[in-house]
Order: structure tokens, then C-alpha cells, then sequence
């Protein structure tokens, strides 16, 4: 099915917008200061629209501050009293999280959703594995996946007869299976844009793999207009992963692709100490291009001529290479200038002709 798009501000998100990266604020609304630190480093990171607990209304104020001095579109995320999530929308929030079925019945919902509908606000819901009553789970007959997608169905209807449409959706779920099952059945059974990803994803590395392969997943089968990887770890973390992915699978594409050989006993540098050295330089440079770090000359060049420049551990020294042949030697020290002064003379940094 087709989604539709909207507008969270500036933002479009849904068909015809790229795939939008997502992060919650770890700040508490409280230090309005550190908030806005952090939302500033996210936005130079990459991130577009990041969500905040607004847990109670005596901090509407430093919501509206945070909302007026963020670069990036905020989110207000908001529990059980639909008093907040008006006091968002007058905050200058154009968008809340909300669980439509837990705002204190019909009267308040219908409140709400007037508020929604003048303010032109985007309302992102959704349900997560942890939140289904065992009624939802039974009426599903412990089919988890299908429980979420019904929950969002739920939610979905309350909004509907209330006039609200500029709506985004989520199902979220610790278990891959579970997360597949339910947004697959939301993408045939809805037709609003859908924010993906995993819920307690874990720490590190363990979060980032299994992430990487339930948003991968979904990306993947077509499914998904926003993206927050949760990470037990820094929000700026959260953007760097969702990025990657998203460059990954070739659906957006943030900076210059770098590919690194694993070393082997032929090996004539260390290829962590090159990486090292690299990686800072590529935001230098066009984001088409390929970057390679080879280990060895023997292998290395061959291994990778199709990157637009590369370098490689020779006994004397780095050598560098243009579509795999060689171009010209330079130490360890040498490297970072030597490397930017090739790309600066072919073309290959930012705002050179593509
Ligand atoms: S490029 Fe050289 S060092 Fe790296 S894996 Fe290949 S053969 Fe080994």
C-alpha cells in the first residue's frame, strides 16, 4: 500500500521523502541547557527529528525553549495525560508521541485531536511488545506481531473518527520476529508512513547487530519512512548507526564509502592505525566516492580498484592509488596531507565537480 506523506514542520516524511533518521534526547528536560547541547550535536550529526520525555507540565517552558532554539524538529513524547500533549502543540511542538487509547477516554481524545487538527501537529503512534494487555495477546491467539499490528489498528481508528490524518505509525518489539510480522502486516493494512525499528535493543555492539538486521530487514521489503536506532548508549550513537544502515543498503547517502581489508600475514602496516588516520578525512570529501585501505600493495590495489583512491602498507612506506595504480609514496606522518592534497588536485573533495 502507498503511504501518504506528511509534514512534521519542514520535514516530509513518507512517499517521496528519504527514509528520515530519528533519536531520542537522553537530557532531561530539566537542563534545558544540556538538552540543547546535545540536540545541536545531533543535528551537526545528521539527525532530523528527535523526540524528548515531557513528563510534566511545569517544564512547558523549557519545552518551548528547546523547541525555538533546536536546528531539528522536536517530538514531544507524552504518557497517559492529554493535558500535555496540548501543552506541547502551545509549546511549538509539531509533533507528539501519543498512545491514543491510554488519554483518559472519548472527551479528552476528541479535545486533543482538535487541538491536532488546528495546529496541522503530526501524531506519531504505535505500540510496543511490552505494552499489550494479555487480552490484545489472546484476542490474537499469541500471535504477538498481529497483537501489535492490532493495537496500531486501534489507535489508528480512535484518531480516524476524530478527523486526525497526518498520522505516523510504529510497532516496536525486542524480537526480529515479532517487529517483521507486525510492521509487514501495517504496511499492507495502512497507509500512513511508518517509523521503524527495535525496542531494548540492547547495548553496543549486541544492540547495533540486532538492529541493523530487523531495520535492515524491513528497509529492505520497501517498509519504513523513519528510523531511531535504540541503543543503551549516547543518542549521537543512535544517528551514526541509523546512518549507516540507511547508507548501507544504498537508500541514502551521508558521506564517502570507506572499505578496509580485514589484514593478513602479508600485511605491511597496520591497517587499524591507517583507518585511524583516514576515517576523520572522509567528511572532506565528495560523499560518491569509495575509499580503500589496504593492507599490502601486492593485494590491496587489485583487491580494490574499483575505489576512487586508496592507500596501502608497502615495506617503504604508503603508497597511494587512483582507480588502482599507483600514484606516489609517503610515511605514516605524511599521510593525512599527502592523502588530501591528491584528492584536493583530482577533483575528489567537497564542492569539486562530480
Ligand atoms: S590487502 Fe593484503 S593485507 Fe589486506 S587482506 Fe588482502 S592480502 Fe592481506
Amino acid at each position: 500500500m502507498q503511504t501518504r506523506n506528511v509534514k512534521v514542520g519542514q520535514l516530509g516524511i513518507g512517499n517521496g521523502f528519504p527514509v528520515r533518521v530519528e533519536s531520542m534526547l537522553r537530557t532531561p528536560l530539566h537542563d534545558l541547557h544540556g538538552c540543547l547541547e546535545e540536540v545541536r550535536s545531533l543535528a551537526v550529526e545528521g539527525c532530523e527529528l528527535v523526540r524528548i520525555a515531557f513528563p510534566e507540565m511545569v517544564l512547558s517552558g523549557n519545552l518551548s525553549k528547546l523547541v525555538e532554539g533546536s536546528p531539528i524538529e522536536i517530538m514531544a513524547d507524552i504518557h497517559f495525560d492529554h493535558r500535555l500533549a496540548i501543552e506541547a502543540i502551545r509549546s511549538g511542538c509539531r509533533s507528539i508521541r501519543i498512545n491514543p487509547g491510554n488519554m483518559g477516554g472519548p472527551r479528552r481524545i476528541r479535545e486533543l485531536s482538535s487541538a491536532v487538527n488546528d495546529s496541522g501537529v503530526v501524531v506519531r503512534i504505535g505500540a510496543n511488545s511490552g505494552s499489550l494487555s494479555r487480552t490484545q495477546l489472546e484476542r490474537a491467539k499469541g500471535d504477538a506481531g498481529r497483537a501489535l499490528f492490532d493495537a496500531v489498528q486501534e489507535q489508528e481508528e480512535i484518531l480516524h473518527c476524530c478527523g486526525v490524518e497526518d498520522i505516523i505509525v510504529s510497532a516496536k518489539s525486542s524480537s526480529l520476529d515479532e517487529t517483521l510480522r507486525a510492521n509487514s502486516l501495517i504496511a499492507s493494512g495502512s497507509c500512513h508512513p511508518i517509523h521503524i525499528g527495535l525496542t531494548e535493543a540492547g547495548p553496543g555492539q549486541r544492540g547495533i547487530i540486532k538492529s541493523s538486521v530487523a531495520v535492515g530487514s524491513l528497509l529492505g521489503s520497501g517498509i519504513g519512512d523513519t528510523v531511531r536506532i535504540s541503543l543503551t548508549g549516547t543518542s549521537l550513537e543512535e544517528v551514526v548507526v541509523a546512518k549507516r544502515i540507511l547508507q548501507s543498503l544504498g537508500i541514502r547517502r551521508f558521506e564517502a564509502e570507506l572499505v578496509s581489508c580485514p589484514a593478513c600475514g602479508r600485511r605491511r602496516a597496520d591497517v587499524d592505525s591507517l583507518v585511524r588516520i583516514i576515517e576523520p578525512l572522509l567528511k572532506n570529501l565528495r560523499k560518491d566516492l569509495k575509499v580503500a585501505v589496504m593492507g599490502c600493495e601486492v593485494n590491496g590495489p587489485g583487491e580494490a580498484t574499483d575505489s576512487d583512491i586508496g592507500i596501502a602498507g608497502t615495506p617503504s612506506g604508503i603508497v597511494l592509488f587512483l582507480g588502482g595504480k599507483p600514484i606516489g609514496y609517503c610515511s605514516l606522518e605524511e599521510l593525512p596531507s599527502q592523502f588530501m592534497k591528491v584528492c584536493r588536485e583530482t577533483g575528489l573533495c567537497l564542492g569539486s565537480h562530480d
